[in-house]
């Protein structure tokens, strides 16, 4: 699916040569970019509410990548963010997801990669109208999913899910009563890159049941036995 010509997204990045590399392959694939080169220039541009996604480095000048994305977070400014992460530094990706980062990106990064990132994420908050009211809420029995907020619940239990978790379980969601084979969940959540890791599916599934369905009589994810997986509402 090419991008539309209209679609925004700021780089903040402190290093010339990727944040150049960056705007040119995103340039090339159609959106606009904008690009940023410390973290207090990073939260100004990104509080204009003017960009569909925000790639951000976290080792930044000024403010760090982390420090952005909470004041982002705590302004209730929604703008799906990637975060671009040193290689294998876990405690910064704890603390991003715990602030409200929606994917990050190891450095060194293929540009293929973090290009069906990009497009992943933009695609599944395309899904979600901005503005229409009543349009956040998706019900499923008595699972509720709020979209912008990110929140789950089941009967009226809060359930944390990571980024990847929520995504999948939207997508399942949004097609229920349907069976999806692993390959379909594989490119539509995770992105082309990954065709062929179908054991990912695997494994995000078991997540998302010991979170969703663990002590429920009615469970809503189902194994379908040689395609996949499907969620089914209760009754149907
Ligand atoms: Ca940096």
């Amino acid at each position: 699916m090419p991008p539309s010509m209209n679609e925004r997204i700021l780089v903040v990045e402190d290093e010339a040569g990727i944040a150049r590399i960056l705007q040119l392959e995103l340039e090339h694939e159609g959106y606009t970019v904008g690009v940023a080169d410390d973290g207090r220039k990073g939260y100004e541009m990104a509080s204009t509410g003017e960009w569909d996604l925000v790639l951000l480095d976290v080792m930044l000048p000024e403010m760090s990548g982390i420090e952005v994305l909470r004041l982002i977070r705590q302004a209730g400014n929604p703008v799906p963010i990637i975060l671009l992460t040193a290689r294998d530094t876990v405690p910064d990706k704890v603390s991003g997801f715990e602030h409200g980062a929606n994917d990050y990106i190891t450095k060194p990064f293929a540009m293929e990669e973090l290009l069906a990132r990009v497009r992943n994420i933009l695609r599944i908050f395309q899904q979600y109208p901005k503005e229409a009211e009543g349009s956040d809420l998706i019900k499923l029995g008595d699972l509720s999913i709020e979209l912008r907020s990110r929140k789950v619940y089941r009967k009226d239990v809060l359930i944390e899910l990571t980024p990847r978790e929520f995504e999948l379980l939207v997508y399942l969601v949004e097609n229920r009563n349907e069976e999806k084979s692993r390959e379909d969940i594989l490119s539509e959540v995770w992105g082309y890159d990954f065709i062929g890791e179908t054991n990912l599916v695997d494994v995000y599934i078991r997540y998302l049941r010991q979170k969703l369905d663990k002590g429920y009589r009615h469970k809503l994810i189902h194994t379908v036995r040689g395609v996949g997986y499907m969620i089914k509402e209760p009754d149907a």
